[in-house]
């Protein structure tokens, strides 16, 4: 595992919990707007911890926090995150897992052995403007397909959800997200915030009365609908 930032606490990123966030650097994607440039396109510019500093870390924490955030960049771009979740898991930590979807085969193998407690997946657009919401030319998304397989089945908590980005999603992208993912308990729209670490510059979010429009769309295609960053 590449790490590279460590939150020792964190309230809101794993819902219900108190929790440290674990950064990993590296990303397969190139979304222009993601919100964490040091992590994807600056990795040289980025200081990296060792793993045994996270973990003497999460050893002090034990009995103060309930739960560990692994989240990136995309953690399950490094073949060793499994190793990694099996030590915070044997700490006695609940573990959330943020990931773009891109790498099912080592996805399973964490829902199978038990390893996640909750997994958050991006979806980032309608999936006739995934590669271009990607950052990415022809992306194949069979694995993106297969990641979302792998949710609904695992009996695993989990959530998708969408960052809305004004130059890149429109009402009838969340309408057709909703109806290519029907059925599943929770999504989230967050809106875009400008974290002045952007892959590129130029992207904006929505007020928040257009962000209820689009909520309001897609709720009747899931369990549970509602907002970030409002
Ligand atoms: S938004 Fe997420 S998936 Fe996209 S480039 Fe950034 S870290 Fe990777």
């Amino acid at each position: 595992m590449l790490f590279c930032g460590l939150q020792k606490l964190a309230m809101v990123d794993y819902p219900g919990k108190l929790a440290a966030t674990v950064f990993t650097g590296g990303c397969n994607l190139q979304c222009p707007f993601c919100h964490n440039a040091l992590l994807v396109t600056r990795l040289n510019e980025t200081p990296s911890l060792t793993e045994t500093e996270i973990l003497d870390f999460l050893s002090s924490r034990q009995k103060l926090l309930d739960g560990v955030v692994l989240t990136g960049g995309e953690p399950l771009l490094h073949p060793d995150a499994a190793d990694f979740l099996r030590k915070v898991r044997a700490m006695g930590f609940f573990v959330k897992l943020d990931t773009n979807g891109c790498f099912p085969n080592r996805l399973a193998p964490l829902l199978a052995e038990g390893l996640v407690d909750y997994v958050a997946m991006d979806i980032k657009n309608c999936l006739e403007k995934y590669s271009e919401t990607c950052g990415v030319s022809e992306m194949d998304l069979a694995p993106v397909l297969e990641s979302i397989r792998l949710l609904r089945n695992s009996g695993v908590e989990f959530e998708f959800r969408t960052t809305a980005v004004r130059e890149l999603h429109t009402a009838d992208d969340f309408l057709a997200i909703g109806r290519w993912l029907e059925g599943a308990p929770q999504y989230f729209i967050q809106n875009f915030v400008d974290s002045g670490n952007l892959i590129e510059t130029g992207y904006h979010g929505f007020t928040p009365q257009e962000l209820q429009c689009f909520a309001d769309l897609v709720r009747p295609y899931f369990g549970t609908v509602a907002l970030r960053g409002v």
